[in-house]
């Protein structure tokens, strides 16, 4: 049985004029995803993406691990469902042998079925109402538990006549959604080791954005590991981003110049808009156009309305905050289901948790803020240094996650 899995385009089918740009971007993003897999050949027709393993010199269609090609692909975002199918010789009784053995397993484990048959070869000698009727009978026959409900069937049999041959579809799951990855443009995430940052990142990705990821690093207050982590991190979620780059800054200076010489109480929103700037100055040599934080409104002292403000109002660029109206159990959840948790709750320090205050000022002012920076000459300086410095580790889907 040679297998072909169909990948149904999302919202981006609704993008007008527009949408041969998302399909291209999105069949460039499946080529690339599958190339170490083997040979396909990809195409789209009616808003369905098939793809199917093709047999060269250099490798067997057959040999082609098809549980893998499904699981990257459901991690595509622009694929909202996908389907597994397999394509035979048209002749009645090679579709019916075929759907038994694709599907008997699957009909094994329902108690309600339906068969659903679409012929595009009007020549061929069944109408599709028979092939149907006829299939359904025999797949009866073999099942005898099964019962037939059209209305809402547990299992839907497809089948599709084409003049090549017929096509029998598994059932449809669903896959990441979203627009596909380069879309929208390129930000940059804020990268912690908590499990914030890394679901900030999914959440803009799903939405179309390529991103690289900045991460502000600390010796000697914080240690190897917790750059290892944060590395780890960025590749678990490559498989959703793509491959990307983590800049690490090295950012001890800037940080101990302002716990040395601002009011303790304002230390994290001026480390927080410290660390805006120099992203900032990062993304104007990457043709970035915005920046990500995986902040949430009230989680914690430097997330308030005022502290968000004041942290908006240190540099241009728009800040994305896609975790901003939701709880922290939803944060986790999704931090599971991405599979970032893990490796985020691994107890390593970060920068933020080094210096800070007891009691942080929950509603800082511009204008107090403004002030403590003007008694900080020297910041600027050392937010370039720091800029400048940075060390770039390319990221790459699949290298080994361990940390
Ligand atoms: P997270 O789980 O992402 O660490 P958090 O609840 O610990 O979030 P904070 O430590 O206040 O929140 O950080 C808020 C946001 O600031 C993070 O989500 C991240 O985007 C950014 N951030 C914090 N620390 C760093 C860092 N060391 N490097 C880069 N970005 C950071
Ligand atoms: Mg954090």
């Amino acid at each position: 049985m040679r297998e072909v899995i169909l990948a149904y385009e999302g919202e981006m089918t609704m993008k007008g004029l527009n949408k041969g740009t998302f399909e291209a971007r999105l069949l460039k993003n499946i080529r690339w995803r599958l190339a170490p897999l083997g040979k396909f050949k990809i195409h789209a027709a009616q808003s369905t993406i098939f793809i199917e393993p093709q047999s060269t010199e250099a490798g067997d269609a057959d040999a082609v691990d098809m549980d893998e090609v499904y699981r990257r692909l459901s991690k595509i975002f622009g694929i909202v469902k996908l389907s597994r199918n397999v394509t035979c010789a048209a002749d009645f009784d090679t579709i019916c042998a075929t759907a038994e053995k694709y599907l008997g397993a699957a009909l094994g484990a329902v108690k309600t079925f339906k068969v659903e048959a679409k012929r595009a070869d009007k020549r061929y000698p069944m109408t599709s109402p028979e092939i149907s009727r006829d299939l359904g009978a025999y797949l009866l026959d073999k099942h005898p538990h099964l019962r037939v409900n059209v209305h809402q069937p547990e299992l839907e049999v497809m089948v599709e006549i084409r003049d090549f041959g017929a096509y029998i579809h598994g059932p449809k799951t669903p896959g990441a959604g979203g627009l596909p990855v380069g879309t929208s443009g390129r930000a940059l995430n804020l990268l912690s080791g908590g499990i914030d940052s890394p679901v900030a990142a999914y959440c803009m990705a799903r939405r179309g954005l390529a991103l690289h990821h900045i991460h502000f690093a600390s010796p000697p207050y914080t240690s190897l590991r917790a750059k290892l982590k944060v590395q780890a991190l960025a590749r678990e979620i490559s498989e959703y981003t793509g491959n990307c780059m983590l800049f690490v800054v090295p950012y001890t200076k800037p940080q101990e110049y302002i716990r040395d010489h601002a009011p303790e109480v304002l230390f994290t929103v001026l480390m927080r808009r410290s660390m805006l700037r120099i992203a900032n100055l990062v993304a104007a040599q990457s043709e970035i156009e915005a920046v990500i934080t995986g902040e949430s409104l009230a989680q914690v002292a430097s997330q308030t309305l005022a502290a968000l403000a004041c942290t908006d109002a240190a540099q241009p660029l728009p800040v994305l905050r896609p975790l901003i109206g939701m709880d922290k159990t939803e944060i986790i959840a999704l931090s599971r289901k991405i599979g970032t948790f893990d490796t985020s709750i691994q107890p390593f320090e970060d920068c933020c948790t080094i210096f800070t205050p007891a009691h942080p000022k929950t509603r800082p002012g511009l204008a107090e803020i403004e002030a403590a920076e003007a008694a900080m000459p020297g910041l600027a300086a050392l937010e370039e240094a720091a800029a400048a410095a940075l060390e770039k580790l390319p990221i790459r889907m699949g290298d080994d996650t361990e940390f």
